[in-house]
């Protein structure tokens, strides 16, 4: 395990982590593979990119061509690259495993499409204009893979995006540490470049309704996401100081401000990816002390193996079993305590996790400046009942293997259709699922004609 990083290393350093691989390790790495016949790395990337023919394609020094496989799988390779858990799934599954340690297929991914973004020469190209159109729901990316995939097909696509840049969480929600801006804008210029139109700052439901594009449009993509942090529920969080992490990570990837954070106390609540990535960025923003308060045990976070091992290398501390009661002010409306409870472990819920029971007179208090709220998100219920669509408390429901929901014209992809058992909310299987309804929609327009 590697040092906790000193706070003077950490703070105001949101430049990406990890460099590119130099060219000796790219070539020791890329030999490394043993190309198998039947790759278990590709069956286990949900978008099935065919990782022997890009790593062989970067032996050989055709790092266009490898960027090519690898995009053409998958149209946010780039940002997959940096953020997909590979340890649970592509190296993973690699065989290398059992003899000594996987190849590093992300950072070889990293790589080629790091060569691709510097060589700015288009790799799609649009397919012949086939007269249909379709309005697509958010440019996350489940809306740039189906809308990418739509265009290539000969569509006519326009994404509407509620936020003023494309890339949905990928822009706005994953620490720029890991994921710069600047990478996720262009997976949505490389959409743009098929003739896709992108009108940014239009939210759906209030800027236009979703009626009137059921009446403009062949078909649409429902890509919305998820929506902001739910509240906790417990007295105390209207005070100053009580934050969600979403908009928080929102406001360092656009640069915000960054000083209040200097020598505060931090109490993030959840143990999820929102939960590391506000635990994280507020070391970097300079927070002398950062602790996670989860009530149940590091078993069950949900948060990735690898996110776990960065948290912990950054200097977070984890108080496990332990529920937040009450947020207690100062007199100017500050926060200025965190009240908790000891929890242990009961039987499984529904989520199959083992449930946390409050231990009777287990009380706790943290002295905090802030208190940040990671405990999930919302669903966008707003844009779901108008539209008349069937949902399981804000999960929209499908069709597994069309997307297609109640209303026949309309198809859903991505963090939207993610929960009650059903899928994973992780940017490569949003680009997956955003591709397969694309070629849903296609064969649905095919067998109309
Ligand atoms: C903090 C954080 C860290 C994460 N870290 C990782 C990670 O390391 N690895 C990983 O694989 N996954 C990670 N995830 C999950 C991943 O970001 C999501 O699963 C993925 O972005 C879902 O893609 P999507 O296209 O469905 O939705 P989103 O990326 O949420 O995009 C939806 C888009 O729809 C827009 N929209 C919403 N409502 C409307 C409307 N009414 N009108 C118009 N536009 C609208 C939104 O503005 C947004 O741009 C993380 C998530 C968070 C919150
Ligand atoms: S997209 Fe993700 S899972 Fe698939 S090969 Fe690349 S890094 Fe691995």
């Amino acid at each position: 395990m590697n040092q906790p990083v000193s706070k003077e290393d950490l703070r105001g350093n949101f430049s990406e982590i990890k460099p590119d691989l130099v060219q000796k390790e790219v070539l020791d790495e890329a030999n490394r593979c043993l190309y198998c016949y039947d790759a278990p790395c590709t069956k286990a990337c949900p978008t099935g990119i065919n990782v022997p023919s890009f790593i062989k394609k970067i032996a050989s020094g055709d790092l266009k061509g490898a960027a090519r496989v690898i995009l053409e799988a998958n149209p946010v390779g780039a940002t997959c690259s940096r953020v997909c858990p590979t340890e649970e799934l592509c190296e993973g599954a690699c065989v290398l495993n059992d003899a000594s340690s996987s190849i590093l297929i992300g950072d070889l991914q990293r790589h080629a499409t790091n060569w691709a973004i510097k060589n700015k020469k288009p790799i799609f190209h649009a397919g012949k204009p086939n007269g249909k159109t379709v309005a697509v729901i958010g440019s996350g990316p489940a809306g740039l893979s189906a809308a990418r995939e739509l265009a290539r097909l000969g569509y006519h696509v326009t994404i509407f995006e509620a936020k003023e840049k494309a890339g949905g969480l990928d822009t706005y929600g994953i620490v720029p540490f890991r994921l710069p801006q600047e990478i996720s804008l262009w997976e949505a210029q490389q959409v743009e470049q098929l003739g896709v139109e992108i009108r940014t700052g239009i939210e759906v439901g209030k800027d236009i309704q979703a009626d009137a594009l059921l009446d403009e449009f062949d078909a649409v993509i429902l890509a919305a996401g998820m929506s902001d942090v739910p509240k906790l529920g417990i007295p105390g969080e209207e005070l100053k100081g009580v934050l969600d992490a979403i908009r928080l990570v929102e406001e360092i990837k656009e640069g915000g401000p960054t000083e209040r954070f200097i020598g505060k106390r931090a109490a993030v609540i959840g143990a999820g990816n929102t939960a590391i990535d506000a635990a994280t960025c507020l070391k970097r923003l300079g927070a002398a002390d950062v602790k996670m308060i989860y009530r149940r045990t590091e078993a069950e976070m949900t948060a990735y193996a690898f996110e776990y091992a960065f948290a912990k290398q950054e200097g977070i501390e984890f108080r496990w079993l332990t529920q937040p009661k009450v947020i207690i002010g100062d007199e100017e409306g500050r926060v200025a305590k965190l009240v908790c409870s000891r929890m242990r472990l009961g039987e499984k819920d529904d989520s199959g996790r083992r449930r946390p029971i409050e231990i009777e007179n287990s009380k706790l208090m943290f002295d905090v400046d802030v208190v940040v709220r990671a405990i999930g998100q919302k669903r966008h219920t707003g844009l779901i009942e108008p539209l008349g669509l069937k949902h399981e408390r804000g999960v929209v429901l499908v069709d597994p293997v069309t997307h297609q929901t109640s209303n026949k014209k309309v198809y859903a992809a991505g963090d939207i259709i993610f929960g009650n058992g059903q899928g994973e909310a992780m940017v490569v299987s949003a680009a997956e699922q955003g591709k397969s309804t694309a070629y849903a929609v296609h064969e649905n327009m095919l067998s109309r004609v």
